[in-house]
């Protein structure tokens, strides 16, 4: 889940999609509780299907 201070940051930044995607991203799926951090969490994202997938942030960048 993100933080009131990240939200409020992506509302006054919203010409980044990059910071959009990863607040996106770390609101759905990160859960503090579990390991590995946000950026591991939504690397390990299992939902293939959804729009931003390919674009979810990882851990390591991606070689292209
Ligand atoms: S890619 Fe995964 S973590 Fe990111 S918004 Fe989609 S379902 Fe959520």
């Amino acid at each position: 889940m993100i933080t009131d201070s990240e939200r409020a940051t992506a509302q006054r930044n919203t010409k980044s999609l990059r910071r959009a995607v990863n607040l996106m991203c770390k609101d759905c799926v990160y859960d503090d509780h579990e390991s590995g951090n946000w950026r591991q969490q939504t690397e390990g994202c299992t939902s293939l299907t959804c729009p931003l997938w390919n674009f979810r942030p990882v851990s390591h960048p991606r070689v292209e």
